[in-house]
């Protein structure tokens, strides 16, 4: 293995789950849900295989696909022509090294906020390219908030990319607009283009909106904004996602998926086409359930002696180990399976500091209720 990829060669995902599986533990780590989609984007699936769309798709994505992309876009107040615009892609995860390939190489600076999702720093890598890390800062509240000032210092000649992800994974924050503003006004200060993971953007709690970076004032030309099927529809195996921006832009982002992938996922593309036109009310249960979902998880956290901290969106609650005696939260998640038989990922990992972050693991609360209850009921046993 080549040295810059040596440091990735296994994921935390990968590890705790299948420590999960081998100690038959509850997997309240790798974030996937324990229920399917919506029945008629599955039966869209089924209806479209059967019809024998099963060959290459076209490169961008097919159409139907593209024009339901660009009209869940609109909601935003953001439009995108979806012959030059939109590009569909093997999941998100795909969509962010084909952007990275096609923007930075050696030499180049690409900006993450820690902690980060731990595909960005292994395209970076895969790029050629450097991380600058920039520590979201904990406020009193529990929230984990945009530093500006940290964000300014990070910024050099060579920086090229900022790489946003809202709502956030592993923290839960969902970036305010004023948050968005002062990073767009840094990306428009240093002509810096931004990248968007915007995965969990249907996934947000207590009335709060999701803002697109892309769609502030001067952000629309240099954003590529990132989703997928994945976290909306309870398809995290379908590996659908697309990016959406300015046609130079996507373009050049073509040219590196074209030669990594080419194109992927046939049959799910109209399947996912028809969710986004027809599953919103789907969706919003989704989000309803699994706000409830992450009130239970945190309220039983916080009685098994965790400090937990606030989750604004996504799947995911961290808390705080030390109040139950623990310093190393990695150590924590590798024992967890053996002690109580419940599994978590340490947030350390994701990070370029973990000391700063030793003491704060992950919980996923995307599982059934049932599931969540006898997880709770085993970390009490912690105490
Ligand atoms: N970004 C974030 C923040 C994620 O949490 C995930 C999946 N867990 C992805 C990207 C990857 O998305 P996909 O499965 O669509 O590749
Ligand atoms: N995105 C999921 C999570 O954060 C896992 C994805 C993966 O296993 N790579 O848990």
């Amino acid at each position: 293995l080549v040295p810059r990829l040596r440091p990735f060669t296994s994921t935390i995902f990968a590890e705790m789950t299948a420590l999960a599986a081998r100690t038959g533990a509850v997997n309240l780590g790798q974030g996937f849900p324990d229920t399917d989609g919506p029945a008629g984007m599955l039966a869209a699936a089924q209806e479209a295989i059967a019809s024998g769309i099963n060959q290459y798709p076209p490169g961008p994505g097919r159409p139907e696909l593209r024009a339901a992309i660009a009209a869940s876009r609109a909601r935003y107040g953001t439009a995108f022509d979806p012959d030059t615009e939109i590009l569909v892609t093997v999941g998100a995860t795909e969509a962010i090294a084909a952007s990275l390939l096609a923007l930075v190489e050696a030499g180049d600076e690409v900006i993450l906020f820690e902690p980060y999702y731990d595909s960005y720093a292994a395209s970076v890598a895969m790029a050629g390219a450097t991380r600058k890390v920039v520590s979201l800062a904990e406020e009193p509240s529990g929230r984990f908030g945009l530093d500006v000032d940290a964000l300014r210092a990070a910024v050099t000649p060579r920086t090229r990319v900022v790489l946003v992800n809202t709502p956030h994974n592993p923290t839960g924050t969902v970036l305010t607009r004023a948050e968005l503003e002062a990073i767009a006004a840094v990306c428009v200060e240093h002509d810096l283009v931004a990248i968007t993971d915007e995965v969990y953007e249907d996934l947000l709690f207590d009335g709060r909106a999701h803002v697109p970076l892309g769609s502030l004032p001067g952000m629309a030309e240099r954003t590529l904004t990132i989703s997928s099927a994945g976290k909306s529809f309870n398809c995290t195996g379908w590996k659908i996602g697309w990016v959406c921006g300015p046609a130079d832009l996507v373009a050049a982002v073509r040219a590196a998926k074209q030669f990594l992938t080419f194109v992927g996922g046939a049959p799910f593309q109209p399947a996912v086409a028809h969710a986004l036109r027809a599953e919103s009310a789907w969706v919003a249960g989704l989000r309803d359930s699994l706000q409830d979902k992450r009130t239970r998880l945190s309220a039983g956290l916080a009685e098994a002696g965790f400090g937990v901290r606030a989750a604004e969106g996504t799947y995911f609650v961290c808390a705080d180990v030390r109040p139950l005696g623990f310093t190393d939260g990695l150590q924590f998640c590798r024992d967890l399976p053996e002690r109580v038989g419940v599994a978590a990922v340490p947030v350390q990992v994701f990070t370029d500091d973990p000391d700063r972050w030793r003491h704060l693991v992950r919980f996923a609360f995307c599982k059934r209720d049932d599931v969540l209850d006898e997880a709770i009921a085993r970390l009490r046993r912690l105490a």
